[in-house]
């Protein structure tokens, strides 16, 4: 299949090159050129099937022309091999759980899948050094770092903004060693996006280092997250709810929201969709006007959303054919301050005995105001609330449990490389490091 660059200014790809290079020449982000539709048939047998069968006609439909099905199979598979997602009740809104993962977030599928796709290719191709730069506030840097912990041929650089991750996230990517080193930038988060944005476009860095990304602009990375849409569906339908589900998604970078919207496009009967932001609303106030108006991001309690430019929005656009009004039919948008996560937080936990973490809470919170009588209503619970441990411990004044799998990566020690957010001590690092 060919993927083709949303400013429609660069050639169209292969996927082996989408995936190798991250980013288009034209700076634009690679989308795929068909989207398949499954037929009815395949929803009414969905409910027979296990997450990785669900996953895996998911995976053939985007990869099956340049992947073989065998190893597409096994990929499926071992990237998904930790267990279901479940999809708890609270009241009458359903959390679909995707913290289950190695790094207790969502993105450990899709870093897991991008992780085995690069390294099929690299293998194919017989080359040994790519580099992968990621930038993150949290989440994407320690599900990014893990799943390409000893693949080879690749080393991992995690960018990540000094002083404003949580200490359970920073030992996540800071303590691997191997193939990952973490860069510990003196800024905020738009800051480390900025610099790996601006390596991809430099050329003395292109010509003398092999660059790729694994933000959700890489496609292997936010394709594979269409897989859990189709299980949520799968898990509500085994319940007898097939009809107006509406899915809230905790937005950040939209990398999520847009495979939503993808799985949508191929069949998956989803009516609606609200995204929910923290106080960086930008895309809200785009819903609201019809302006992009993107914005230096603010601080919150749901670091992983402190986005103020997201680099999916182009994504989204391209989907609707740039028309607004088409737009506002699928998403609804909804802002969520920190006072309504702590609140959100503390009232769920005490009238229903469900711990919420500070991204879900603003899904839950979305969902309770926004959803109408008919609808079912699932938002996406995308980190363990353990992660973010001194904010709950905080607001729900109670110690929470840390889950086996975190406690292992407190035990390591932190190894990170200080640099300013001036590109070119990040350049002049990365030149002489490779
Ligand atoms: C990354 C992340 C988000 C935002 O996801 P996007 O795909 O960037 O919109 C939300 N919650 C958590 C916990 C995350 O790690």
């Amino acid at each position: 299949m060919k993927y083709y660059s949303t400013n429609k200014q660069a050639p169209e790809v292969d996927l082996q090159t989408a995936v190798v290079k991250g980013l288009a020449i034209d700076k634009g982000l690679y989308m795929p050129e068909n989207i398949k539709r499954f037929p009815d048939s395949f929803f009414e047998k969905i409910t027979e099937m296990s997450f990785q069968e669900i996953a895996y006609e998911v995976a053939l439909a985007f990869f099956g022309e340049d992947i073989d099905s065998a190893t597409l199979k096994g990929i499926v598979y071992d990237a998904l091999s930790f267990e279901t997602p479940v999809v708890p009740v609270i009241g009458s809104i359903y959390s679909l759980e995707l913290f289950h993962g190695p790094t207790l977030a969502f993105k450990d599928v899709g870093a897991r899948f991008m992780a085995r796709i690069l390294g099929y290719f690299i293998k194919k191709q017989g080359i040994t050094d790519v580099n992968v730069l990621v930038a993150t506030s949290g989440d994407t840097g320690s599900a990014v770092a893990n799943g390409f912990l000893g693949v080879d041929g690749i080393h991992v650089y995690v960018l990540y903004p000094k002083g404003k991750v949580s200490a359970i996230q920073e030992c996540q990517f800071t303590t691997l060693g191997q193939n990952i080193t973490a860069l510990e930038i003196d800024g905020a988060f738009d800051d480390c996006q900025a610099l790996v944005k601006a390596a991809f476009l430099d050329e003395d860095l292109n010509e003398k280092l092999r660059l790729t990304s694994a933000n959700s602009i890489n496609v292997a990375r936010f394709l594979p997250q269409a897989f859990y849409y189709f299980n949520a569906y799968a898990q509500l339908r085994r319940r007898g709810i097939k009809d107006d589900i509406v899915v809230c998604v905790p937005s950040g970078n939209f990398g999520n929201l847009t495979a939503g919207l993808i799985a949508k496009k191929m069949g998956l009967p989803i009516r609606r969709f609200i995204a929910a932001n923290n106080k960086n609303d930008i895309f809200l106030q785009y819903l609201l006007t019809g302006f992009y108006n993107p914005k230096p991001s603010v601080q919150t309690l749901a670091n992983a959303m402190d986005v103020g430019d997201p680099s999916n929005f182009v994504r989204i656009l391209d989907l609707f054919h740039h028309k607004h009004e088409l737009i506002t039919q699928v998403i609804t948008g909804f802002s969520c301050p920190d006072e309504s996560i702590r609140e959100t937080v503390k009232t769920c936990y005490e009238s229903t005995g469900y711990l919420l973490d500070p991204h879900g809470a603003c899904g839950y919170l979305a969902l309770l105001e926004k959803l109408q009588p008919n609808e079912t209503g699932v938002f996406l619970e995308t980190a363990h609330p353990a992660k973010f441990k001194e904010t709950i411990e905080d607001i729900i004044q109670k110690p929470v449990n840390i889950p086996e799998k975190l406690q292992e990566f407190r035990k390591g020690t932190k190894q990170s490389i200080e640099l300013s957010k001036n590109f070119l001590e990040l350049k002049t690092y990365l030149l002489k490091t490779n």
